[in-house]
């Protein structure tokens, strides 16, 4: 028992002189590391502060941009006197997910410079076999799997989404949808319902770099069937928008009052669901039920009723 006991006290004395400050001190300095790949649900509040770790004292965070797209935010960490200034790049997806990147090996600096994309030819941007879109200038212009916008489309008649019915910053939309949209906003406050405007036109290169940053997590043959191929997006119409109920954004909308109201009463204002449940061997696209497109009063009367989906009654009205 005894030789137990000793042999124990050894061990402890060798390790409190192995833990016992042995060198002169060494300058501070602040260690950190960005902690990447991380995830925010939707409508959770994004803490920048855990994206990154470190022995400092203090950290003073920029003012981060939250609309979806690619984005830098610079971080001041302090250590009794030193400073380190860092950047946490990350990216906000359609899905409102973040992930952080991995910081730029250089010195931050105001306007960094994206790293060149490595040529991936596996890739196809383009769906095999598709056509350009034949451009209408009734607002019925159809765009999908099979028809595509060129690079350089911009819709003329864009007008900025007034930010209070708006859960997304700096969003525009075609003048006519936006006139229809807040006739539509107002009767259905009248039921208590709030249906705001989430995701609206986004550019050729917008829907470039997230149909590129979903290929990162997901083989391109699954991210085809949530986000559409650059070109290809109604969204670039200015014609379509992704609905929110309140924050119920994307995802979140599904099954709210506010998205059976939509489906059940979009046409009246010209709205339609554009990629119904149960239709994805048409449309090409899972159920969205936040993604409306809008065609007039009429056509999207003339849609509803006849229990089609846009590409199927486009195909048997206007082709
Ligand atoms: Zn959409």
């Amino acid at each position: 028992m005894k030789k137990i006991i000793t042999i124990l006290l050894v061990l402890l004395v060798g390790c409190s002189t192995i833990t016992e400050p042995t060198s002169k001190p060494e300058p501070v300095k602040i260690n950190y590391s960005i902690n990447q790949n991380q995830h925010f649900d939707q409508g959770q509040t994004i803490d920048f502060k855990t994206l990154i770790s470190g022995d400092y004292d203090t950290i003073e965070i920029g003012t981060p941009d939250l609309s979806v797209g690619q984005h830098h935010v610079k971080v001041t960490m302090k250590k009794q006197d030193v400073q380190e200034v860092a950047t946490i790049q990350y990216f906000i997806d359609e899905k409102e997910v973040v992930v952080v990147e991995e910081p730029p090996k250089v010195e931050p600096k105001p306007e960094p410079t994206p790293e060149p994309e490595p040529a991936k030819p596996e890739i196809l941007y383009y769906y095999e076999n598709s056509q350009p879109a034949i451009m209408r200038k009734d607002k019925l212009t159809l765009v999908n799997k099979e028809y595509r916008l060129s690079e350089q489309y911009v819709p003329s008649n864009l007008v900025a989404v007034p930010t209070s019915i708006a859960t997304n910053a700096n969003q525009k939309i075609d003048a006519e949808f936006l006139e229809q949209f807040l006739i539509l906003r107002q009767d259905a406050a009248q039921e208590n319902l709030t249906i705001n405007l989430h995701s609206c036109y986004r550019s050729y290169d917008t829907q470039m770099s997230i149909y590129k940053r979903y290929l990162k997590n997901d083989p391109q043959s699954k991210v085809d069937t949530y986000s559409a191929r650059p070109g290809h997006s109604e969204h670039q119409l200015g014609l379509a928008c992704d609905l929110a109920a309140t924050f119920k954004t994307l995802g979140k909308f599904t099954g709210t009052k506010e998205a059976k109201w939509m489906e059940d009463n979009g046409h009246k204002y010209g709205f339609i669901l554009r990629y119904p449940k149960g239709k994805t061997e048409i449309t090409g696209y899972m159920y969205e039920s936040w993604h409306f497109r809008y065609l007039g009063v009429e056509t999207a009367t003339q849609v509803y009723n006849s229990g089609l989906t846009y590409d199927e009654w486009y195909q048997q009205n206007l082709q």
